[in-house]
């Protein structure tokens, strides 16, 4: 499978129109290779953006570096990012993923997840590595601040979050005696009154529509309580699901690629079925998609998914009047390597440079130019 730049009117591809609100890209036609096994959709509309963000760019191309610097094995405390195809990749590499400190030998390398730990997991970490490695995503660490502040100050914090999520519980670990979490308006009507002035705080990867009813609710019940001037709701968040909802309503069905354990991929999903789209499909690659799928064909996928899964889902679909690229916006944030990285990488590179499969991080200006998918699609 591939997605090729191809001169327009090239044969043997299926052409792909891309659109743009902004109206500041050109169109361009690229080619789809078709598979013999095949789906034969009419069309796909695929969004843009899609797939991997900043903060998982950022985690994936870290533990990656740790790989190819120390020997096998790394641990890792949680999926690094959640997505099964990124964590078996990792896994074929060495890396053995836990869910306790507990479980990692002491003086080995330690990788923290993009999701956030809680305070207590990263001084453990600390204690037991030889080289530890937080790659928690910034916008994640922004919201942990914020619980601090708002706390240190004596306020009491109603956090919007997903029971048992990762980041939540990371987040609610900051303090846990001062916050309540809640996720529905049945849990806000539930809150007792408190005697203390309130915040309210969100997970970074919910539905805008799950936040905002929640938040709604809170607000009337606690009408003085603070908020913050920008939700808490990521950059990548908001804007796959913009891209979602710029064109659902042209779609037949809506594949979402992503795992279940993927907030931000259950956010789409849900987002798509609240829409009216009739048939929503939230799959992990192309080996779960239906014999059959008809019409118009919507592909997007939430950030922890590679963009290898999208290419393998598009040449499943084999799409008859090939695939239209829908982009709501341009997404160039970066997040820098985690400081333990940088040290790393620019120590190494005064003396060799690392190798990351292919594609070579020699420096901290060079991270910037090399793509997690290309580093991950190379990891062998
Ligand atoms: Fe960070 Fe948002 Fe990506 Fe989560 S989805 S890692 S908060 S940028």
């Amino acid at each position: 499978m591939s997605l090729s730049a191809l001169p327009p009117g090239s044969a043997n591809g299926l052409l792909c129109q891309r659109s743009c609100h902004s109206g500041q890209h050109p169109s361009h036609q690229i080619r789809v290779t078709r598979y013999a096994d095949r789906v034969t959709a009419d069309q796909v509309l695929l969004a843009a953006p899609r797939g991997f963000c900043a903060g998982v760019e950022m985690a994936i191309k870290a533990l990656a570096t740790m790989v190819r610097t120390f020997p096998p094995p790394v641990y890792c405390y949680h999926e690094i990012v959640h997505n099964r195809e990124v964590v078996r990749r990792f896994e074929e590499q060495g890396v053995v993923f836990v869910d306790s400190i507990d479980d990692v030998p002491q003086g080995s390398p330690i990788m923290l997840s993009a999701h956030g730990s809680a305070p207590e997991v990263v001084a453990d970490a600390e204690t037991t590595g030889s080289f530890t490695v937080n790659s928690v995503c910034p916008l994640v660490t922004k919201v942990h601040h914020e619980v601090r502040v708002r706390v240190g100050k004596g306020f009491r914090v109603i956090y919007v979050g997903h029971e048992g999520h990762e980041e939540a519980v990371g987040t609610m670990a900051v303090a846990p005696d001062a916050i309540d979490r809640v996720e529905s308006i049945e849990d806000v009507a539930a809150l007792p009154d408190f005697n203390e002035p309130l915040a309210l705080l969100a997970q970074t990867t919910l539905s805008h529509r799950d936040w905002s009813d929640v938040a709604e609710a809170a607000k009337e019940r606690f009408p003085e309580m603070w908020t913050p001037g920008r939700s808490d709701l990521c950059f990548a968040t908001t804007n796959r699901q913009s891209a979602l909802l710029s064109f659902v309503d042209r779609c037949d069905a809506m594949v979402v690629i992503g795992s279940p354990n993927s907030s931000n991929t259950l956010a789409l999903a849900k987002l798509a079925a609240e829409s009216g789209c009739d048939q929503v499909l939230r799959i992990n690659g192309a080996h779960e998609l239906p014999d059959e799928l008809h019409g118009v064909v919507g592909v997007t996928a939430g950030a922890s998914a590679p963009e290898e899964l999208v290419s393998a889902v598009i040449a499943k679909l084999a799409p008859t009047n090939g695939v239209e690229e829908v982009r709501v916006v341009d997404e160039d944030e970066y997040f820098p390597p985690p400081p333990p990285i940088r040290d790393l990488l620019t120590a190494l590179a005064s003396a060799a440079s690392v190798t990351i499969g292919g594609p070579t991080i020699s420096s901290i200006g060079a991270d910037r130019h090399v793509g997690a998918s290309e580093v991950l699609a190379k990891l062998v």
